[in-house]
């Protein structure tokens, strides 16, 4: 695995260049205020006309433009707004207005790698994915710091695609942590793999199922809510900050047996087929036509599917236990 510090990249290179940033959302306002403060003279935001987002950015003394200004304007132009928006954005207002010369960056690889968008020819296509939510991006960068970040390039027109990327990578602070080498397929698959069967899928539905387990056993919600949500936040953090063998020894000695003897029996070769069947819709880009298809259709069952989940028994009794433990929502970062 090849990774980059600020001793590999020129830092003059983007500095040299207009840079727009489409979208001022969690990772657009990061990158374009640690642009700005890196030294690149030429940063803009673009957003759509009467975007609340606008009078942010103005604020922060950055230029705003509508997206087809930008594109005409940019000679790099980075995709920050919700991935299932780009495709439509990209197609309307992006390529036919899009610069010669110009390179297209990105910060996730789910629309070039699936040809959701296709770029001309003659157009770079290049991916610097922070490994952070964007107040961490910025913060880390006021800090001295950064965030460490993938850098993958999926079309070098120019030949200085890469050389273009770390310099951009290097300016918001990613070559000060590593900037990881990959590609659109490893970045996009293994993202996706990883939400839909640990992050986001595999946790809520462990948590929901024990939830349950215990309710339906006659045990007080309350207590079903603190042992298998609340805490789950004791866990993570040992795991993020020491890794899986010494978060075990953190843990008591009952919990450790607990966790050799029974972990196996819980996640067995039945989820193993079933992450298998996952990732291999994930390959076949049969999960990104299903997506595609769900945002043509307004996504009436995605919403349907958002409200039926949060009217689940869970809420309520977070909602009520959560307000007992104030410091909870104070030492949540600002978004
Ligand atoms: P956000 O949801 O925070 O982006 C919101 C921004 O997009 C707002 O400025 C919004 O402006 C703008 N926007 C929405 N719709 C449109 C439109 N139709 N035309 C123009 N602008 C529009 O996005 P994120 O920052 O979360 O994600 C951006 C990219 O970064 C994605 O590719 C994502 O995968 C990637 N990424 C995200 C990470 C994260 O932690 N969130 C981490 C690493 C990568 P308006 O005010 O007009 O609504
Ligand atoms: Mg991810």
């Amino acid at each position: 695995m090849r990774v980059y510090y600020d001793r590999d990249a020129d830092v003059n290179v983007i500095k040299g260049r207009k840079v727009a940033i489409l979208g001022y959302g969690n990772q657009g306002r990061a990158h374009a205020q640690n642009l700005r403060d890196s030294g690149v003279r030429e940063v803009a935001v673009a957003l759509r006309p009467g975007s609340a987002a606008a009078e942010g950015a103005a604020s922060a003394n950055l230029a705003v433009m509508t997206p087809a200004e930008a594109a005409g304007w940019a000679d790099v132009l980075m995709i920050l707004i919700p991935d299932e928006l780009q495709a439509k954005v990209y197609a309307e207002e992006i390529a036919p207005n899009l610069k010669d010369g110009a390179a297209l960056a990105f910060a996730h690889g789910f629309n070039i790698h699936f040809r959701l968008i296709e770029p001309r020819p003659e157009v770079d296509v290049f991916m610097i994915a922070p490994k952070g939510p964007g107040h961490t991006v910025r913060s880390e960068y006021l800090r001295g710091a950064g965030v460490p970040c993938l850098v993958a390039v999926d079309r070098d027109a120019s030949g200085n695609a890469l050389e273009i990327a770390l310099s951009y990578a290097s300016a918001i602070g990613g070559g000060r942590a590593g900037v990881i080498e990959t590609t659109f397929k490893e970045e996009c698959e293994t993202d996706l793999f990883g939400e839909q069967t640990v992050l986001c899928a595999g946790l809520n539905e462990l948590i929901l199922s024990a939830f349950e387990t215990l309710v339906e056993g006659g045990y007080a919600p309350e207590m079903a809510y603190f042992e298998c949500l609340h805490e789950v936040k004791l866990v993570v953090d040992l795991l993020y900050e020491r890794g899986m063998a010494r978060t075990r020894r953190a843990c008591s000695n009952t919990a450790e047996y607990g966790d050799y003897t029974r972990g196996r029996r819980l996640i067995g070769p039945g989820v193993r087929q079933e992450m298998k069947r996952i990732l291999e819709e994930i390959q076949s880009g049969s999960f990104a036509r299903e997506w595609v298809l769900e945002n043509a259709a307004g996504q009436a069952s995605f919403k349907a599917m958002r409200r039926r989940a949060a009217e689940h028994p869970i809420e309520e009794v977070g909602e009520r236990l959560r307000a007992m433990m104030p410091w909870i929502a104070e030492n949540a970062p600002k978004a």
